[in-house]
């Protein structure tokens, strides 16, 4: 079983010395325990808050503890009544080949609805962020003017096509030209601004001329800020994540616009998809009802090589990801 352990605490971008790569005998299965060959392992913004101590909505990996991450993977070996060998399984199991885990722990998915990878992407936690997000805590309806940030990343793509789907005016934030015209070209988003190379607080005063209803941000930092003073009256503003201040080690950015809160009787909401765990089931219909009448698209970027891992979760901060971001686990 081979594992990234925990070495220490980043400061900044996480180093290679931050990571301990360890081989270990493949565990056995006890009481009600499954053994799950893992073959993807979801590498996630959020991994990079779990590496840091103090308090936050989960506890911090402990230093020497496997990294915690999604996975989805096969049974091996099965001493649960409900998981039998060759069973398609996702559950949280951690940057490591094998895992044993109770069988209460993993979820069993159908490999002829959608391929695994779509399990940690479309149909798994970034596509239950975005349904939740959007609608429950954004309350985006027909008509609104919605904005998301990352918007060609696995929660920001999804958000912009349920928006769609649900008779919105939608734009996004892209980080270059080429995502900029996939979010409208492929994905039917309205309008992109490039956030690399134009200001996004013209283009959102240019695209969104009666103001943003809903910001759904996945960045922080100035373009929330340039959100904020561009919100609609009664405008929403969905704090699902602040990529942009993750590696930030002089403090995190704080925005100045926040009296556009009060000037339009504007709300602003952070949320955890972990709390939505109970309606998991409804997000993952509506997702999956969607892609099979063709309306929603999705994009996993999958990269291979287990021993590539510290690399490659580099990829989401230099946004050098395109689509939700995979690694596969290679054969022994
Ligand atoms: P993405 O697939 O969107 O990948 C991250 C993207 O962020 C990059 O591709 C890059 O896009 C963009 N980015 C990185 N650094 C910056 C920066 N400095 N300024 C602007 N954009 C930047 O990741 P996810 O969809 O998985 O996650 C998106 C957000 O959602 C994250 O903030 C994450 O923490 C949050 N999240 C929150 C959850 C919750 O429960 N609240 C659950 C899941 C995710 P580009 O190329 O356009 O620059």
């Amino acid at each position: 079983n081979r594992q990234f352990r925990l070495a220490q605490r980043p400061e900044g971008l996480p180093k290679p010395t931050d990571w301990d790569f360890v081989t270990e005998a493949v565990g056995q299965p006890g009481d009600d325990e499954i053994l799950v060959g893992i073959e993807y392992i979801s590498l996630d913004p959020a991994m990079r808050g779990w590496m840091n101590a103090g308090r936050s909505y989960i506890k911090p990996v402990k230093i020497g503890e496997v990294m915690r991450a999604g996975t989805a993977g096969t049974v091996l070996k099965s001493n649960h009544p409900d998981f039998a060998e060759g069973d398609s399984v996702t559950g949280n199991f951690g940057v490591q080949t094998h895992a044993v885990v109770a069988g209460k722990d993993a979820r069993k998915v159908d490999t002829a609805l959608a391929p695994l990878p779509a399990y940690l992407g479309v149909l798994g936690m970034p596509g239950m962020t975005a349904y939740f997000g959007l609608l429950d805590v954004g309350g985006a309806k027909a008509d609104d003017t919605v904005m998301v940030s990352a918007a060609p990343g696995a929660v920001g793509a999804l958000v912009g096509q349920i928006a769609k789907q649900k008779g919105c005016r939608v734009v996004g934030i892209a980080g270059g030209a080429e995502k900029c015209s996939y979010v409208v070209d492929e994905l039917g988003f309205d309008a992109a601004i490039d956030y690399k190379n134009e200001s996004v607080y013209k283009g959102m005063k240019q695209h969104c001329p009666g103001g943003i209803d809903v910001f759904f941000d996945n960045v922080g930092g100035e373009i929330l800020d340039s959100a904020l003073a561009n919100l609609a009256f009664k405008g929403r503003v969905v704090i699902c994540g602040a990529i942009s201040q993750y590696n930030a080690t002089d403090g995190m950015y704080a925005p100045k616009n926040y009296m556009s809160l009060l000037v339009n009787r504007a709300r602003m909401e952070g949320f955890v998809v972990f709390d939505y765990a109970d309606r998991y089931a409804e997000g993952a219909q509506a997702m999956a009802g969607w892609i099979a009448e063709g309306k929603l698209k999705h994009k996993e970027d999958i990269v291979a090589g287990f021993e590539n891992f510290p690399d490659t979760l580099l990829k989401l901060f230099s946004g050098s990801n395109f689509g939700k971001l995979v690694l596969k686990v290679d054969a022994d």
